[in-house]
């Protein structure tokens, strides 16, 4: 069992990723934990797909640990009755800087009055070592988004996104629920069989 480096500076997906692969490498840590995790910025996230967007943090990550497995995740909401939006700009929907409150907001205004509220979160996680991919995954969980906020778990849109089959957000469902349930849950189990094959 080796080391595994998610290529994010975001915990929270670091935890939901550690939660499931944990049974296939010795350590899973991310790129906050890495001695120069300040002095190199981000790579822009110039894809229109969130596959090209994880090839994108992949690779530039695999530059800088040549010997290391690498993980990288890029996901995203796509809200119907917006054409798909925010899609791949949902860490920036509501302008380059914003958070995920700002985020949040923009889209309960967007959505202001609007009665179909279907949308989808989708994740693509790539797996490299050496700059070669070794496996692309994906996985995406159908749900609606809510009226308003309610719960404080997760990350992201989680306080506004209800699963289908459910009538609370990801921000209130135990973490484990969504760790069965959601798009990276499913495109991870898509990684796990793959891993346990090869
Ligand atoms: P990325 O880091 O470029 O992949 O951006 C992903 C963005 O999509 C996040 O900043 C969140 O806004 C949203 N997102 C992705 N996955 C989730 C999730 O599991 N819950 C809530 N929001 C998510």
């Amino acid at each position: 069992m080796s080391t595994l480096i998610v290529a994010t500076h975001n915990s929270h997906k670091t935890e939901e990723i550690a939660a499931l692969l944990a049974d296939h490498f010795a350590l899973i840590t991310d790129l906050t934990q890495q001695s120069n995790a300040d002095d190199h910025p981000a790579p822009e996230e110039t894809g229109n797909t969130f596959e090209a967007n994880a090839l994108i943090k992949a690779l530039d990550a695999s530059t800088r640990f040549p010997d290391a497995t690498i993980l990288a995740d890029d996901s995203g909401l796509e809200v119907d009755a917006l054409a798909g939006a925010p899609g791949v700009y949902s860490a920036r929907y509501a302008g380059p800087d914003a958070s995920d409150a700002d985020n949040r907001k923009h889209l309960l205004f967007a959505l202001d009055g609007v009665a179909r509220r279907t949308a989808r979160f989708r994740c693509v996680l790539i797996l490299v070592k050496n700059g070669q991919v070794l496996v692309t995954c994906d996985g995406s969980c159908e749900g609606h988004i809510a009226k308003e906020e309610s719960g404080s778990g997760g990350f992201g849109y989680d306080p506004l996104f209800i699963p289908e089959g459910h009538t609370e957000s990801f921000g209130t469902l135990p973490a484990e629920t969504k760790n069965q349930l959601s798009h990276r849950a499913k495109a991870l189990e898509k990684l796990k069989s793959w891993l346990t094959e090869n």
